[in-house]
Parts: structure tokens; C-alpha cells; sequence
């Protein structure tokens, strides 16, 4: 199979600031140029689009080819379960929703130290295995947001998942908040095979500082930035596809143009490309990769990604004092400064970034 998966967390949408308003009609070609182009892997999840993207997935994909012309991954919301008869009863709603008959590939999503614990008690692990043994699953895996040891830990558990999906890339692969290279490291020590999520970071090595850019032209003008990420990860020794959430026709285009018949990078150009994540590093404030899933539970209806964003753009460009978008953000959404400090958003937050301390910067500098 290709090593192109479609990640369906950040989907083209008619109304920018309402993640339910999924383009449909641009998602569909998408999915045409996807599937025409001879590639397979199609991945979301219970929380996509705030639910919306497994239905979206139904309506520009399952509905449209036969079943046999792509492969469908999706995830047990573990943030949501409370007991184990949960574990059902998402599931099914999610064949429901989706329409897809079965799933070929069923992750417990992003354990972490907490999640594990819940995945522990509600006993998701065994959920899966059944639903595999039952056939309504082909593979089984889960997505993984902590430390090497806690996934040595998890792995030792069970050693019955078939693959395991990994945050991997250029620039957190030695950032001690994410370790990418240590939780690779782990799971290829357990023999498994893995699947990539957020290669490019959320889109931060899209628009990389100009000294980096001129290091990776220099490698290869005809190259795009992103290509860079996304052939560093698909180069990795068992790594079976790299996700990529593509938000509109032309990054897939570029996606595909690469990845249609990849070639790993050289040993020099890996070297390069890990240069450029040290260099990057240097530069970003609040590594945020803008996946949301703080916003949802916070009391304060606090925009957290969008201030953050602000906040990184302006230590970039040095400016200070009042900013008309944080101004327009904050007429819908609570300040920075509205945090109670409830700590909600911390235990979501798979990059373990120190959201409250985060925002009193935020505050201080916008308002
Ligand atoms: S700590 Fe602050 S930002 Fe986080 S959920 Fe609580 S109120 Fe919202
Ligand atoms: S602060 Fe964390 S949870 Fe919130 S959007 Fe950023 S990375 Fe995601």
C-alpha cells in the first residue's frame, strides 16, 4: 500500500470558524484525486470535526465506492468512556455512522498515563480484540500521546495490538515534551509497525522560518517544505503510513506528488531535515499543534489554539500591545485572562504544553 494515509481532522470548511461546516463538495474530489491517484488509507475518528467527519467520511467516500477501494480507520473515544459497556455502544454508533460495514483498522485513541487508566478500567483493550476476533475489525492498534516508558509499559501489556500510531516528526523527534524518537525507538524494539500522525505538526512545518526554508531549498528547490516532513517520517525503517490532514485540493496535490512513488531520503538530507527541527525549535514559543482537543470542556469557552497561534506570530514578528484578532476573538470566546485555572485542558492536551501558564502570557501580552 502507499505510505499516504488522508487524515480527516482539519477537512476544507465553508465557514472558517465552524469546524462542522465540512466542505462536502470539495471533500469529495478530494477523495476522487486520493483514490485515483492509488492510495488506500483513510483515517478519522469519534471527535473529528466534532463528530462530523466520520459522517462526512460517509457521505464523500463509503457512500460513493465500493467497500473494497479504500481502507477506513477509526478510533474508541477513550476521553469519553465511563464504563465498559461504552466500549459497544461507540462502536456501534460509529458503523452507523459511517456506514462502513467494518473498520480495517480500530485504534484505542490517544493513551496517555490518564487515558490508559481508563482504557484499564474500561476494559477497551479486550473490546477491541473482540470486535477483531468477531471480524468486524481487521487490525487492531492505539494512538499514543506520553512517554517512551508508558508505551514500553502498554506494549508489554499487549503485545496482541497489530501496529501502534506515533506523533513523529522532524522537529519533536528530540523535543523532550513529544520524544518521537524515544517512543519510535520503543515500539520497533516491540516489532511494531507504525503509523504516523502529525508529520507536519499541525501545519508548523509548512510556514517554517525563512533560515530554514533556504536550508531545505538548498537541498532540493523543486521540493515543497512540507515534503520534507513528510518524506522524513514515510523513511523511517517500519513506518507502514504517514497520516496527513490535508485541508484543501492543492495540499493534496502536493502530498501525492511525492508520495506516488516515494523515495526515502539519503542519509544527508535525513541529517539536514533533523538540522532544520533544531533550528525551528529555537524559534516557537508555545509548540501547539492546534488539534483542539482542549477547547471542548473548558468552562470558560476559551479559544486556547486560536491565542496561542496569535501568541507564536507575534514573537516572531516582536510586536506588542492590542491586536485587533485577539480583540475580535475575545468579543466570541472567553480572554486569556477568563482562565480559573481548572486544569481541564492540561489533562487533554497530548502535547503536555502548560496551557494556564501559556494563556497568562497570552494575557499579558494582548490585553
Ligand atoms: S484551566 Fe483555564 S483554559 Fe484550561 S479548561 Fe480551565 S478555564 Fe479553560
Ligand atoms: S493546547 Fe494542546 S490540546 Fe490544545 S490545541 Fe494546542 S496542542 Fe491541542
Amino acid at each position: 500500500m502507499k505510505k499516504l494515509g488522508f487524515g480527516t481532522m482539519r477537512l476544507p470548511l465553508n465557514d472558517p470558524k465552524n469546524v462542522k461546516d465540512i466542505d462536502v463538495a470539495q471533500t469529495e474530489k478530494m477523495f476522487d484525486l486520493f483514490l485515483d491517484s492509488g492510495f488506500e488509507y483513510v483515517d478519522t475518528a469519534y471527535p473529528y470535526h466534532e463528530g462530523e467527519s466520520e459522517r462526512v467520511v460517509r457521505k464523500a467516500l463509503v457512500e460513493r465506492y465500493p467497500r473494497h477501494a479504500y481502507k477506513l480507520a477509526t478510533k474508541l473515544p477513550t476521553f469519553n468512556l465511563k464504563e465498559p459497556e461504552d466500549c459497544e455502544r461507540f462502536f456501534n454508533e460509529q458503523l452507523e455512522k459511517t456506514g462502513a460495514g467494518y473498520f480495517d483498522y480500530y485504534l484505542v485513541h490517544c493513551l496517555t498515563t490518564d487515558l490508559y487508566e481508563v482504557a484499564k478500567k474500561c476494559r477497551a483493550f479486550e473490546f477491541v480484540s473482540r470486535m477483531k476476533e468477531e471480524g468486524k475489525v481487521k487490525e487492531i492498534g492505539f494512538s499514543f500521546h506520553d512517554t517512551p516508558e508508558k508505551l514500553d509499559e502498554i506494549l508489554t501489556d499487549h503485545p496482541e495490538v497489530d501496529f501502534v500510531q506515533l506523533q513523529i516528526n522532524y522537529l519533536d523527534w528530540e523535543a523532550p515534551n513529544v520524544q518521537s524518537r524515544g517512543c519510535y525507538e520503543v515500539a520497533r524494539k516491540h516489532g511494531k509497525e507504525i503509523v504516523v500522525m502529525e508529520p507536519i505538526k499541525g501545519g508548523s512545518l509548512v510556514n517554517v522560518p525563512e533560515n530554514v526554508k533556504e536550508l531545505l531549498n538548498k537541498m532540493d528547490p523543486s521540493m515543497s517544505i512540507a515534503s520534507w516532513a513528510i518524506r522524513f517520517a514515510a523513511s523511517l525503517d517500519g513506518v507502514r503510513m504517514v497520516l496527513s490532514g490535508m485541508s484543501d485540493l492543492a495540499q493534496m496535490e502536493d502530498n501525492l506528488s511525492y508520495m506516488k512513488d516515494f523515495r526515502p531520503l539519503t542519509d544527508d538530507e535525513m541529517k539536514t531535515v533533523l538540522h532544520a527541527g533544531d533550528m525551528i525549535r529555537k524559534t516557537i514559543a508555545i509548540p501547539c499543534t492546534a488539534c483542539e482537543y482542549c477547547v471542548a470542556g473548558c468552562p470558560q469557552h476559551i479559544c486556547i489554539p486560536d491565542y496561542f497561534k496569535l501568541y507564536n506570530e507575534r514573537q516572531q514578528t516582536l510586536s506588542h500591545g492590542k491586536s485587533k484578532a485577539y480583540d475580535e476573538l475575545a468579543k466570541t470566546h472567553g480572554k486569556a485572562s477568563d482562565c480559573i485555572g481548572c486544569g481541564q485542558c492540561e489533562s487533554m492536551c497530548p502535547q503536555h504544553l502548560p496551557i494556564i501558564e501559556n494563556l497568562k502570557k497570552a494575557a499579558e501580552s494582548f490585553e
